[in-house]
């Protein structure tokens, strides 16, 4: 970053330190938006701005560029749209695009081009979602649609690019640029595409870039794009206190047999079960389904159709169970999760937060399991470490047999660990059928 020239630290809306939340004093219309967006936030029962909001709200009216460090759940779309619409009623009605939102995924484009619409109802604002997959005739109407010119349009770099390498659009009026999940899209390769893209924008802009993490990748692209920015970083990240967490220490073998029981001891209307790998996202979809249990999977390797019509049958509880990786995950914006499991534990402890707070929305309750094998006991630890508590490790269903014994302090390179009563290594592979009596 060329400066860092102001930084606040806020708290979450779902990722909550309640206190945080509710002394946040501040009301919509404190923050001086254009009478129209406050109509559509009256309509959409938006009373109060969550932190991130009245915070970074009122930097981007003042032209500011913001780097807003902040997840899914806390109000971080309406941080951004709100104030760039306001804008955007400030401009000429010429044609031209005005502000481009990139973001990494196809569900997340169309969820902000859905959140325009109901912000934007009263003000005339027009939006446009331009995203990978779909078939040429969607190409050729996105075309039109890009040189008739849309107020805001919300893309996915991939087929963002291939638009503009054609020629047709005209990014010269641009005032705003947005890189939403910004950790996200550099997780999956895009730093190149998103260069390109800022390449075609005028200089003299607005950029806003919002991350979850910041990582040292994300701060090189922070100080590549951003000009004199102000940093606003929510607080430590805590889950909810509105889901209820609990762990099972498992042997890898045990863990579809655990899944399971908690999927059909709670009969499950409507939970997420959350792996690290595309290739077990197959593996638990198939031993659910084994099991009698109705689930959908959702991974970068389906195409873009197939991915929307399970997220529309997950959303109308056709399909209670959803397997998902979590880089699909981040734009899930459902209200109604009952329960989360993590299959194992996230790679990054932030993960953790996200998954967990994909529950317990919209201030219902939810409950998050995650199944913890001894190579993941050190992460977990690490987890409790950045939540700030130690999550309640449950007794194993009886039909499992013994786990186990947690030890977050498990010197993984030694690799050597001794269950309750099998004193047997544990290699993280399945048990010899017969001395373990478990058929797989
Ligand atoms: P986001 O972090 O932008 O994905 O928002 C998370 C959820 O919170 C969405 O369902 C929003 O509609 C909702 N939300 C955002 N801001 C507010 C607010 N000020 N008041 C009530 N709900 C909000």
């Amino acid at each position: 970053m060329r400066k860092t020239s102001h930084e606040v630290k806020v708290g979450y809306i779902n990722g909550v330190e309640k206190e945080e939340v509710t002394e946040n004093q501040t009301s919509f219309y404190d923050l001086e938006l254009h009478p129209d967006i406050e109509d559509g936030l009256e309509a959409m029962g938006f009373e109060k701005p969550t932190p991130i909001q009245s915070e970074a709200i009122p930097h981007i009216l003042k032209k500011k560029d913001v780097l807003g460090i902040a997840q899914t759940g806390t109000g971080k779309t309406a941080a951004f749209l709100l104030p760039t619409m306001d804008r955007i009623l400030d401009t000429p009605d010429n044609g031209k695009v005005k502000a481009l939102v990139v973001v990494p995924t196809r569900e997340l484009a169309m969820q902000i081009d859905q959140a325009t619409e109901g912000f934007g109802y009263y003000t005339g604002v027009s939006s446009l979602a331009i995203y990978g997959g779909g078939t040429g005739k969607e190409f050729s109407r996105e075309k039109k649609a890009l040189q008739q010119g849309a107020d805001l349009v919300i893309v996915t770099p991939g087929r963002m690019l291939s638009h503009l390498n054609l020629g047709y659009v005209d990014l010269s009026e641009l005032e705003f640029l947005i890189l939403d999940e910004a950790d996200r899209m550099l997780d999956m390769g895009f730093h190149q595409d998103i260069m390109r893209i800022a390449s075609h924008c005028k200089k003299k802009r607005q950029t806003l870039l919002f991350s979850a993490t910041m990582p040292e990748k994300m701060r090189r692209l922070a100080h590549d794009l951003l000009n004199d920015p102000v940093t606003v970083q929510l607080a430590l990240s805590k889950p909810s206190e509105n889901v209820k967490q609990s762990a099972y220490v498992v042997f890898d073998y045990q863990k579809d047999d655990v899944l399971i029981d908690i999927l059909k001891k709670k009969r499950v209307e409507s939970g997420i079960i959350f792996t690290s790998r595309k290739k077990t996202v197959n593996q638990v979809v198939r031993a659910l389904r084994k099991a009698g249990l109705k689930c959908g999977k959702i991974s970068s390797d389906l195409k873009q159709e197939e991915r929307e019509e399970v997220m529309l049958d997950f959303r109308q509880k056709k399909i209670p169970l959803l397997v998902a990786t979590d880089v699909v995950s981040r734009g899930i914006d459902i209200d109604s999760i009952e329960i989360v499991v993590n299959y194992d534990v996230p790679p990054n402890e932030e993960d953790y937060v996200h998954r967990i707070g994909r529950t317990a929305r919209a201030s219902r309750e939810g409950e998050a399991f995650t199944l913890i094998v001894p190579d993941d006991m050190q992460r977990f630890g690490r987890i409790e470490k950045l939540i700030e508590k130690s999550v309640e490790k449950l007794s194993l269903p009886e039909n499992v047999g013994n786990g186990p014994e947690y030890n977050p302090n498990r010197n993984k390179r030694r690799g050597f660990f001794k269950s309750k009563k099998s004193h047997n290594h544990d290699s993280g592979k399945k048990k010899p059928k017969g001395r373990y009596g478990k058929k797989r």
